[in-house]
């Protein structure tokens, strides 16, 4: 699947059951975009595992904390409507080991990605909510 924003390739990948709640599509899965990461909502993920260093080496390797990485960037551009939801899913790649400042610090770093939203500044505000 290529994504709709930029025709980049995208990771499909299962939304976790443990932050599905949270997310306001209630669709099972989503297509991460590479490049911009736009994600879309998407209704059949596959089964398999998808290669989360195709996005960015920064990944967790644990499918799981990819995938609640993965939910986060898709409502991370709607801070201030998702607020809970955000803090919700953020809370729970932490809890899986997964450092959300420092993932995001890097994907903001490399110029191979070229975010479809203003990751410094939602950065500096997920920051002040998990604080
Ligand atoms: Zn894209």
């Amino acid at each position: 699947m290529r994504c709709p924003n930029c025709g980049a390739p995208t990771v499909v990948f299962t939304i976790p059951e443990a932050v599905l709640d949270a997310m306001p599509e209630t669709r099972p899965g989503a297509a991460l975009c590479t490049r911009c990461l736009t994600v879309t909502p998407v209704d059949e993920p596959p089964d398999e595992t998808p290669d989360w260093t195709a996005v960015h080496e920064t990944f967790p390797t644990d499918d799981e904390a990819a995938a609640t990485v993965g939910a986060l960037l898709a409502l991370v551009d709607s801070l201030a409507l998702y607020r809970s939801e955000i803090e919700e899913i953020a809370r729970h790649a932490e809890s899986l080991g997964v450092d959300v400042m420092l993932v995001l610090d890097r994907l903001a770093a490399d110029d191979g990605v070229d975010p479809h939203f203003d990751i410094d500044r939602r950065r500096a505000q997920l920051e002040q909510l998990l604080e």
